[in-house]
């Protein structure tokens, strides 16, 4: 029981909060969602920071395990004892290309140290601004005919939330600019073959306003789409759902299986049942 997917776009919208995904601030989302799968109900790693949330995507295991929290070089010594996604996709020959602005710190940071251990194939970076990057992300799905693990990355919604607040005006306009970029998702999600999953790292407002550190559910949700032809159509899940069903599940969509020690699980109820039932 694999997937039967070529291509996976995972869209990583640092420290968007679920409650901000509403028609009026984030109309495009709000209607690619309905025709996709959400999970209602969804967390990220403790701590709920960009460098653990993003390390725990790239090795499937959680901030405990992999101890990368805070940009350090000094910590990168437990990675290779891991099983990186990236790497694991290279033995299935499927190449992973990581998307992020030029500026993107955290972002760049873990994609440079993985490219260091020689998992991710390419690093393209673009233009500081959120359509620039989902469009270059799109390009390269569409663009490569072979099977392909692309990550982007944008934090404009970080950015705004660490300035002047989560859920303040100019963070939710920051939302509303990621979600004008996000037009470039609906060219790939005309591919059957071709798996769309959106999250965010972290939340943020949970015990300050302006930060998503602290220990709380409102730093702790996220939220989780899957968009494509062979997912579940407008399903809401209420299962419990973590960031890290994501790497099990990329794995899984492109016919492979997740290592032993990777602690997620594949989110099954969010595809079509003939996919899930072969
Ligand atoms: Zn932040």
């Amino acid at each position: 029981m694999t997937g039967e997917f070529r291509k996976v776009l995972l869209l990583v919208i640092d420290g968007l909060r679920p409650d901000a995904v509403t028609p009026a601030v984030m109309p495009v989302l709000s209607g690619l969602i309905e025709d996709g799968w959400s999970a209602a109900d969804a967390v990220t790693v403790r701590p709920s920071v960009t460098v653990a949330a993003l390390t725990s995507l790239a090795t499937g295991v959680s901030p405990e395990r992999h101890g990368l929290v805070h940009p350090r070089l000094t910590s990168l010594g437990r990675v290779p004892a891991l099983a990186p996604l990236p790497i694991a996709l290279r033995r299935m020959g499927v190449a992973t290309t990581v998307v992020a602005p030029v500026l993107g710190g955290a972002a760049r940071w873990v994609a440079g140290a993985l490219l260091r251990l020689g998992g991710i194939t390419r690093l393209l970076p673009a233009p500081p601004a959120p359509g620039h990057v989902i469009a270059g992300a799109t390009d390269q799905l569409l663009g490569n005919p072979r099977p392909e693990f692309v990550v982007a990355y944008v934090n404009d919604t970080d950015i705004a939330g660490h300035a002047w607040g989560w859920m303040s005006a100019p963070y939710l306009q920051a939302a509303a600019m990621v979600d004008r970029g996000l037009t470039a998702l609906r060219a790939a999600l005309t591919d059957p073959g071709t798996l769309v999953i959106v999250c965010a790292d972290h939340g943020g407002g949970g015990v300050l306003h302006n930060d998503h550190d602290h220990p709380h559910p409102t730093n702790d949700r996220i939220p989780l789409f899957l968009l494509g032809k062979q997912v579940q159509c407008g399903a809401t899940s209420r299962e419990p759902a973590r960031l890290l069903d994501i790497p099990p599940t990329v794995l899984w969509a492109l016919g492979g299986t997740a290592p032993a020690q990777y602690e997620g699980r594949v989110l099954n109820e969010a595809f079509v049942r003939e996919l899930i039932s072969t």
